[in-house]
């Protein structure tokens, strides 16, 4: 049986180390403060907003939510990203995904200035993390090699498969692992035989959203399995990528979902803040 990765008790202890640099940073009359910008009723990014809400809280960053209607037009979302831009009080910007289908998510990306891009999209992030510099990373990636590195898996030299090449998961992730010398691989819709692929991975990220898909034949006998799917399964229940019962069994480390990647996520957002605090206060 594999070692269930906590993801809950490990941002848990993240949450409480941030909340002490957040402390020392109020003590010097620094308030981090993150903006949340959320267009439109989508069911899912309320609770994923919420929940953002709730680290804030605990961690002690203030916390803005800006809930724009359904009709918003792009020049209104980019002239709202300009005044955060421009707000001394604000330290992070984050534009909640996925926006309706009249707006360009990308275009509004470009907006955010990079200093307060705590969610790691803006093309000066992705482009610093390609070339290996210091940079704001994208949560989920971050938190996923956070969360392997404190059960101290080494990942230098492994073979990473990683199923989804999305900009805010999969492609991001590349770029980290590269960053930690494992040889990695990419599968996507377009992959011709993904088994072939995924049996050779020492370490199998799966990023796709779908119920059940990495399945045991499909995976190595001791692979460490890290599942970031967030799905509901044919019982409505919440489920990961993977088919958890049956490959935890073939597993030497497996995240569960819920319980693993989300958790990690929502506190690398936190770590994203209070960094983006700090180095603003450097240039002042
Ligand atoms: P996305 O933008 O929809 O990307 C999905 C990726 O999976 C794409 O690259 C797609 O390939 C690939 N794919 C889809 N069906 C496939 C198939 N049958 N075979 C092989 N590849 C396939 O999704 P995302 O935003 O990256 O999110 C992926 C999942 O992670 C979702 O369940 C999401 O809810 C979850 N998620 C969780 C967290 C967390 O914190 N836990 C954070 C972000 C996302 P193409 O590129 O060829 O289309």
């Amino acid at each position: 049986m594999a070692i269930i990765m906590d993801g809950k008790a490990l941002a848990k202890k993240i949450r409480q180390e941030l909340k002490i640099e957040c402390d020392e940073l109020k003590k010097k009359g620094i308030n981090p403060k993150l903006a949340v910008i959320m267009v439109g009723d989508n069911p899912a990014s309320k609770v994923y907003v919420r929940n953002k809400s709730r680290a804030c809280n605990e961690v002690g960053i203030e916390y803005t939510e800006y809930l724009l209607k359904g009709n918003t037009t792009q020049e209104e979302l980019e002239s709202l990203i300009e005044n955060l831009n421009k707000d001394k009080k604000v330290n992070g910007i984050l534009l909640q995904s996925p926006l309706p289908e009249h707006l360009d998510i990308n275009k509004a990306f470009k907006e955010i200035a990079y200093l307060k891009d705590v969610d790691g999209f803006t093309p000066v992030s992705v482009g610093k993390l390609c070339i290996g510099d210091d940079t704001f990373v994208s949560c989920t990636p971050l938190g996923i090699i956070r969360m392997i590195e404190e059960y101290n898996i080494d990942i230098s030299g492994k073979n990473v498969v990683i199923l989804g090449r999305s900009n805010i998961v999969g492609r991001p992730l590349i770029q980290c692992c590269l960053r930690k010398n494992a040889t990695v691989t990419v599968c996507h819709s377009r992959t011709k035989d993904i088994k072939e692929h995924t049996k050779m991975a020492d370490i199998l990220i799966s990023a796709i959203g779908k119920s059940k898909f990495v399945t045991s034949d499909m995976v190595k006998d001791g692979a460490v399995i890290i599942d970031v799917g967030i799905n509901r399964d044919e019982n409505g229940k919440l489920a990961g990528d993977v088919d958890f019962e049956n490959v935890e069994r073939k597993a030497s480390y497996i995240t569960p979902v819920p319980g693993g990647v989300g958790p990690m996520t929502i506190a690398m957002l936190m770590n994203n803040v209070i960094k983006a605090t700090k180095e603003q206060e450097m240039l002042k």
